[in-house]
């Protein structure tokens, strides 16, 4: 909950702004300042205050405790022209509350943690758990010193600069350790947490969460695995509600993941018995569960031990995972950077490599962080970009791979998609597509059933494309025309054109719209019978209307067909 507190009537409209737009996440603390932080200070994950930064300090500094803790604090000044990022920037999120504020109230966001503001990801932003001197490896890395990176396992990392880098390379007293192992972070070392171990757990029917517990941190103590790189508990799909499995992963702060007895019975174990077998068809649980998803088996098999003697009830085997990549395919809209969404921007700030074609790297280059490996290719070099950007990711990188508009539109992520196996993950970012971009300036074009064709035969044969072309004029639909025209490729729009007009009035509407959202952008609403192709090149795309479609006030409009607008007409 995001506390709110305001003085001054500027101040209550601002905040009144906010808590219209996010009725669920904010409450309004009103009465005396004073009173009002200190309530929402104790009861809320972050505040909001429509005060000076002079009063906010003097308000909270008795009440701060722990920076893991405390919650994060805001302040937004009397005109509205700034969101300072006050306390808790990091582990309160004040540093993305600020830029969240500043965007819904047009104010600019003030971050001043020294992470934040060079654009170096804070040590305890990677998602990680991290442990050990997060303030002092964090000033070396911002300072240039040369750090240290010892990944003892190689998990995908957001970019790090490039000052951190592999011990050859790199001498320095700066370390920055990537391990599951239980491992005491020296002085100017952190350790970072990835979630690379998973528990397998079996138990009977009444296993004390107790017993589950001591028999996995006894497991992971004695094999020196540190218990913040467990990602989960893994059982049978029988087990899921057993509350000793489900009160341990909750001590654990882990989910409990589950598979079926026949998916576990599959799996080779070197423990099998024949116990589980009789009582949940799968001659192993912990094991089984452990390397359903594949990986090493670090410690095999172990059953609980039991101070009066009597049977174990709980097994746990521990597995450690094999790295996942992660390969972000990321559409970066049509041009302007305020159709680029925030998603998108998300996803390149945390890439370690970025792929794509030079002339998009250039458009978004400004966002990545420093380090960001880049691998830019020109026009023609697709095969290149989808191999190497699968490779990188195969490799344990997080990779984004880039494309205008939507990447799923005549774009990398089928080519990419095709070649990449089940061993990364995979994750799409929509864009704003050249179709929707032009749609918007044009006026309501696509109102109606509609369609995209490319008419570009480099990989398509023109009879196909023809043939796409003439069911959509037989089917009344809307077209939007991609990769129309270019200088080696003149002939192909006039002659879907032609077969358009064979069920279309010349009169038909059709907009041409040149760098949708870029700075030399043009348009225009011109006819069938009309168009000159000429004024039409690679950059463009031609929409054209069906036989409802109208320029209302100079407008390209497709009728939703609406029966209280067509009887008013
Ligand atoms: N993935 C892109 C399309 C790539 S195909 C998307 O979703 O938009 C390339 C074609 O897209 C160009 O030949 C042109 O027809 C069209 N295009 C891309 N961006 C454009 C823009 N900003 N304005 C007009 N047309 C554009």
């Amino acid at each position: 909950m995001i506390g709110l507190i305001s003085a001054t009537a500027a101040g209550a409209v601002a905040r009144d702004r906010l808590a219209t737009a996010w009725p669920t996440r904010v409450r309004v603390y009103d009465g005396p300042v004073g009173d009002a932080v200190r309530a929402a200070f104790a009861e809320c994950d972050q505040l909001v205050c429509f005060l000076a930064t002079g009063a906010v300090v003097r308000l909270v500094a008795p009440l701060l405790g722990d920076k893991a803790s405390d919650p994060g604090v805001v302040c937004v000044d009397e005109a509205g022209r700034f969101a300072v990022s006050l306390v808790g920037g990091h582990g309160g999120g004040a540093n993305e509350l600020a830029r969240e504020v500043g965007e819904l109230l047009g104010a600019e966001p003030v971050v001043t943690t020294a992470t934040d503001s060079a654009g170096v990801p804070g040590l305890d932003t990677l998602g990680f758990p991290v442990e050990g001197d997060v303030a002092g490896v964090s000033r070396a890395m911002l300072d240039g010193e040369p750090v240290v990176l010892e990944a003892e396992l190689s998990w995908p990392l957001p970019a790090l600069p490039p000052n951190v880098g592999r011990p050859a390379q790199q001498g320095g007293t700066a370390v920055v350790r990537v391990s599951d192992r239980a491992h005491v972070p020296a002085d100017r070392e952190v350790v970072l947490r990835p979630p690379s171990l998973v528990v397998g757990v079996g138990a009977s029917k009444g296993a004390p969460v107790d017993e589950i517990l001591g028999l996995v941190e006894g497991t992971l103590r004695d094999a020196g695995l540190s218990p913040k790189s467990v990602a989960e508990l893994a059982t049978v799909d029988a087990k899921a509600d057993e509350p000793g499995i489900v009160g341990a992963a909750e001590h654990l702060g882990v989910p409990v993941v589950t598979y079926t007895a026949e998916e576990l019975a599959k799996v080779e174990v070197p423990n099998p018995s024949d116990a589980p077998l009789a009582a949940v068809g799968t001659p192993s649980v912990a094991e089984a569960a452990a390397l359903v998803r594949g990986g090493e088996l670090l410690v095999p098999k172990r059953k609980s031990a039991r101070a009066d003697g009597l049977p174990a009830m709980a097994t746990c085997a521990v597995v450690r995972r094999t790295r996942r990549g992660r390969l972000a395919v990321v559409g970066l809209g049509p041009g302007a950077r305020d159709l680029l969404t925030p998603r998108a921007k998300e996803e390149l700030r945390s890439a370690s490599v970025l792929v794509g074609l030079d002339q998009y790297v250039d458009q978004i280059r400004d966002l990545l962080r420093p380090g960001t490996r880049i691998l830019e290719s020109g026009l023609g070099a697709e095969e290149e970009r989808a191999r190497t950007a699968v490779a990188e990711a195969r490799r344990g990188q997080a990779v984004a791979l880039i494309g205008s508009g939507d990447a799923g539109v005549y774009a990398m992520a089928s080519p990419a998609l095709a070649e990449a196996s089940d061993d990364i993950d995979v994750v799409g970012v929509p864009g704003v597509t050249a179709a929707l971009a032009a749609g918007a300036i044009l006026g309501a074009p696509l109102g109606h059933d509609h369609v995209s064709i490319s008419l570009s035969d480099l990989h398509t044969p023109w009879e196909v494309i023809e043939r796409r072309v003439r069911a959509a004029a037989e089917a009344d639909i809307v077209v939007t025309f991609y990769n129309p025209r270019s200088r080696g490729r003149d002939w192909q729009l006039p002659k879907a054109l032609a077969i358009l007009a064979g069920h279309r009035e010349p009169t038909t509407p059709v907009g041409v719209v040149r760098n949708a959202s870029r700075p030399d952008e043009s348009s225009r609403v011109t006819t069938l019978g009309s168009l000159d192709p000429a004024i039409v090149d690679m950059m463009t795309v031609v929409t054209v209307g069906n036989t409802a479609t109208r320029q209302i006030a100079g407008r390209m409009v497709t009728p939703r067909g609406y029966r209280w607008q067509e009887e008013a007409n």
